[in-house]
């Protein structure tokens, strides 16, 4: 781990370290999962970076890599739109060697291909999910891609959550096994949020889908000193306190948790802020005339698509005086410019406090990327959904099966 990563945590899974690797074929699982530019070549490469600390640490101890991703959602077939070659020719760029890429992830062509790799070659397979038997976790399927290998590793934090075939399934049938660099400093930074956080610990939810995020309210209960909720999500607390949210968005079958989850913070002496204005939109549209009102205002049939000025100001003291912050989901609907900037400010307030501030979820990281605060906070989870569940106390499969 850098320098950079002194603020992690030591993890009590194995990793590659101790592993003895030289001259091994070892199966990497990776989260390649990238999206493609318009013209077939892979647009925003973090991920590809994100496991090059691996990758560079097992040629190294002059491993043999076969590295495996899935790609997209190709319905268990394959499908020329789903193939991982342009991600393992911005790979070969990134790291200035070759990377082979098989036209499938297990077979006949595939093995012969692996049984000629030398020492510190790489492979990278074809997209995993070519085969409906990965997600299913299919236990034949996990055999044979157990086969291609002696040692495995997972490094795809954002797949941790997923019990699948590349992730669960083919990992009893190694000895040798480890988590990667890129989980190892995910877990690192998570625990250090889920034990002992330095105090007082603020998490700021936003975002659209609150039945993701209620669990990680309730798990973090015991240890969060301030919860500011805001977003979409900010509108279902709000109808549930009996304020009047026009046609916002709100997830009626969540009220009641809601209503009992804010009850027991302030029987705990947790602060729970709720946005006390919002930028009231006429639809939900870009370009939908808009105005700032106050809850208790009439918003008519309006929608709050950002938080307003005000909410603004009561979030900033609770991002001033917090130690640790974790932060996940936009503020808004930050992909239309109009409604932008609650998520904007909430990017440039964590950052240029002082606080250890993760923030995970792919929304979330766009929105500090397009905000340019991104290199000032302490880590950026790649894994949404895998942070979200790591932080309700759940064990991810994928960290399970390595132990
Ligand atoms: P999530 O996956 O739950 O983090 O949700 C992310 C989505 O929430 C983004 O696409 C945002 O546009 C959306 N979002 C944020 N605030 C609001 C809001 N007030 N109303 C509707 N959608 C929102």
């Amino acid at each position: 781990m850098s320098e950079s990563d002194s603020n992690a945590e030591p993890v009590k899974y194995p990793t590659i370290d101790n592993l003895d690797v030289a001259g091994k074929k070892v199966f990497v699982r990776v989260d390649f999962n990238v999206s493609l530019s318009d013209s077939g070549t892979v647009g925003d490469d973090s991920r590809l970076r994100g496991a090059l600390p691996t990758i560079h640490d097992l040629l190294a101890k002059g491993a043999r890599l076969i590295l495996a991703s899935h790609f997209g959602r190709p319905k268990g077939k394959p499908a020329p739109k789903f193939s991982l070659l342009p991600v393992g020719k911005r790979l070969a760029e990134l790291i200035d060697r070759e990377v082979l890429v098989p036209d499938d992830c297990v077979g006949m062509g595939v093995k012969k291909l692996i049984s000629e790799l030398k020492d510190t070659q790489i492979i990278l397979l074809e997209n995993l999910r070519f085969h409906p038997e990965e997600e299913a976790n299919d236990d034949g399927f996990a055999k044979r891609l157990a086969a291609l290998a002696s040692v495995y590793v997972n490094d795809a934090f954002g797949t941790l959550h997923r019990a699948h075939a590349s992730t669960v399934g083919m990992v009893k049938y190694f000895e040798k096994k480890a988590i990667g660099r890129l989980v190892e400093k995910e877990v690192s930074f998570l625990s250090k949020l889920t034990q002992e956080p330095q105090k007082p610990f603020l998490v700021i939810l936003g975002g659209a889908k609150v039945s993701d995020k209620i669990g990680v309210i309730e798990n973090l209960m015991n240890n969060a000193s301030v919860f500011v909720v805001g977003g979409g999500m900010a509108t279902t607390f709000l109808k549930a306190k009996g304020i009047e949210i026009g046609r916002s968005l709100v997830d009626d079958k969540k009220l009641a948790q809601a209503r009992k989850l804010m009850e027991r913070a302030e029987h705990k002496g947790i602060e729970f802020i709720l946005p006390v204005d919002a930028v009231v939109a006429e639809a939900f549209d870009a370009n939908a005339p808009h105005c700032v009102l106050k809850n208790g205002e009439d918003w008519g049939d309006g929608m709050a698509l950002d938080v307003g000025p005000r909410s603004l100001e009561l979030f900033a003291g609770a991002i001033r005086s917090a130690k640790t912050i974790f932060w996940n989901g936009p503020l808004g609907v930050y992909e239309f410019p109009a409604f932008q900037n609650g998520t904007h400010e909430i990017a440039r307030m964590v950052a240029e406090g002082g606080a250890l501030s993760v923030v995970g979820g792919g929304d979330s990281l766009a929105a500090v990327n397009k905000s340019g605060y991104a290199e000032k906070i302490s880590h950026l989870s790649t894994g949404g959904g895998a942070s979200l569940e790591f932080l309700e106390g759940k064990v991810l499969p994928g960290l399970k099966a390595l132990t």
